[in-house]
């Protein structure tokens, strides 16, 4: 009865990475597809056709299947209740899929199935309370406190990026002012830069231009990293403070700017939270998994979620 594969699916804003994954962790089989857009419903049918290919490839198999989907999961994880990009709003995800499918499903948010990805298989591994905090063009954080994924009462835990860090800050998407999202994701970087440069607000330079600048030692370009580190790291205090992480880990696509990014976050972080001589400062590094995080650990949520209903039918068969 121990399950050994299960198929993750990571839905992107522009991409749906398929992936059949074993109990290890390892990727055996990837399927990528273009997601569509506007349409809802050509969603479900992509990420439908791009399982059913991999469930040929392995028989007839009992499967689980976990969604990583942007946006707003019910606790049940069934549910989609808010995705910003897919235009879902309380969709019966997982009853849809499965019934097309004949596997059992089970959605999860993204930055969490990230978090629990790297918890479980990449630079989380040891620890038993880690921060996974996501930072790309937005920034989702995903909490594993005891070894156990947080979910909170409606399934909303972990949506650190639309937490204030300064109410006086910049409008954010979420129609608020100063949440961390507003002063430390992807968009902001660019923000920082132009700020420092002295350009338009809407300038020409993009994220991979800053972070190819700063490499190079530009000064407005290293400087804009310090300041969305200085905002991530001072926000990234209330967080600590909150959950007592062992380490905090920065995924998406602007930790591929590895120290320039971690080393103010760290230094601002440090600067935040009470100090505890006989207590290490909370570390800040660089998640190790990637794009695929959120695949992963979708695919190992599947796992142990339908491993733990066998075995509560089991109990109740020899109750
Ligand atoms: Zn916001």
């Amino acid at each position: 009865l121990t399950r050994m594969t299960a198929i993750g699916i990571d839905i992107g804003a522009t991409k749906i990475l398929t992936c059949l994954v074993d109990a290890d962790g390892a990727i055996l089989r990837e399927v990528v597809s273009p997601t569509p857009p506007a349409s809802a419903s050509a969603v479900e049918d992509a990420v439908a056709a791009a399982t059913s290919e991999v469930l040929e490839d392995i028989g007839g198999d009992v499967t689980p299947i976990g969604v990583s989907v942007a946006g707003w999961v019910s606790r049940d994880r069934k549910s989609v209740l808010f995705s910003p990009h897919l235009a879902w709003r309380h969709e019966p995800l997982a009853d849809r899929l499965s019934a097309r499918l004949g596997q059992p499903v089970f959605v999860e948010n993204d930055a969490n199935a990230a978090a629990w990805g790297e918890f479980v298989f990449g630079a989380g591994r040891g620890f038993s309370d880690v921060a996974v905090v996501t930072v790309g063009s937005g920034i989702g954080a995903g909490i594993i406190s005891d070894g156990r994924l947080l979910r909170g009462g409606n399934g909303l835990a972990g949506e650190f990026g639309h937490t204030v860090v300064d109410p006086r800050g910049p409008d954010c998407a979420c129609g608020r002012r100063g949440c961390v999202d507003s002063l430390s994701s992807g968009r902001a970087l660019e923000r920082h830069y132009n700020a420092i440069e002295g350009s338009p607000e809407h300038g020409t330079t993009s994220g991979v231009e800053i972070l190819e600048l700063a490499r190079a030692g530009k000064p407005s370009a290293v400087a804009a990293f310090h300041e969305l580190g200085r905002w991530l790291g001072t926000s990234l205090g209330d967080l600590v403070m909150y959950f007592d992480p062992q380490i905090v880990l920065l995924g998406g696509g602007v930790s591929g700017a590895g120290e320039l990014l971690t080393i103010p976050t760290e230094r601002a972080l440090a600067e935040t939270i009470v100090a505890h001589e006989e207590v290490a400062p909370t570390m800040v590094r660089v998640a190790t998994l990637g794009h695929t995080a959120g695949a992963i650990g979708a695919a190992n949520l599947a796992l142990k979620a339908e491993r733990q209903e066998v075995q509560e039918v089991q109990a109740q068969l020899n109750a």
